[in-house]
């Protein structure tokens, strides 16, 4: 038994074959888990639990077919999904997990974030990450019709797209420094995150002591899963 992470799947209508290997994924290998962890950008688009098209709600039934065959489902907030709510949780049985959250896994305490708030060298983007993230905005916007929210979460993704493609790499990487403080803070030997698609186990040295960081991968071209049993962390790739 183990449990399963995954996170940046961005599922949409467009890519209907990540969709596909996620649904195999939650009816197979997902239903043996302890545990299933996603760790933020499931969907790349949620502009409310009220705009929901046939594509996420084949995805919703299934994360509910999981839940409710017993395997416990904790879904975190990426940068694209920010808005899933209390409905969806009711209609998946699914639990959102705060963003950082420490989880103790076979008795090893470990500091789990989706990662953009550790990419401290892109200040445009933590410019729009806290306003996006302040309630009093977010209760505005749902406020808004479902053309509107979409109209402007597409004018968003594309913005950032063109943000993004006009910065060097190592800005849109995690800050060194700022993953060590994480560590620092939380006292953890490990942190696991997901958000920059470059998947890798990292070892470094925070305060004279080894600890590590995870990066779990996209699915863009393949699954991507971090697998932790009692024998420690792996990461795996599914192939499509
Ligand atoms: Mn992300």
């Amino acid at each position: 038994m183990a449990a399963l992470f995954v996170s940046d799947l961005h599922l949409e209508a467009g890519r209907p074959e990540i969709t596909a290997q996620f649904l195999s994924f939650l009816a197979g290998e997902a239903r043996a888990a302890d545990v299933l962890y996603v760790l933020g950008d499931l969907f790349e688009s949620w502009v409310g639990d009220d705009d929901v098209d046939a594509d996420l709600a084949r995805v919703m039934e299934a994360l509910h077919a999981l839940t409710q065959a017993g395997v416990p489902c904790f879904v975190m907030h990426g940068n694209r999904d920010f808005l899933l709510g209390d409905e969806f949780c009711a209609r998946t049985g699914v639990r959102l997990l705060p963003d950082p959250v420490i989880l103790t896994l076979y008795g090893e305490r470990v500091l789990v974030m989706h990662g953009d708030a550790l990419c401290t060298d892109d200040a445009a983007y933590q410019r729009l990450r806290a306003t996006v993230r302040d309630a009093d905005w977010q209760r505005r916007f749902l406020a808004l019709p479902r053309a509107a929210r979409r109209a402007l979460a597409g004018a968003v993704r594309a913005g950032s797209q063109a943000h993004t493609a006009a910065l060097h790499t190592a800005i849109t990487d995690v800050n060194a420094d700022s993953g060590a403080l994480a560590l620092r803070h939380a006292d953890t030997p490990t942190l696991l995150h997901g958000h920059t698609h470059r998947p890798a186990i990292h070892a470094l040295t925070v305060d004279g002591r080894a600890r590590t960081r995870i990066v779990l991968g996209d699915w863009y071209t393949q699954g991507s899963v971090l697998t932790w049993d009692t024998s420690g962390p792996q990461l795996e790739f599914l192939a499509r």
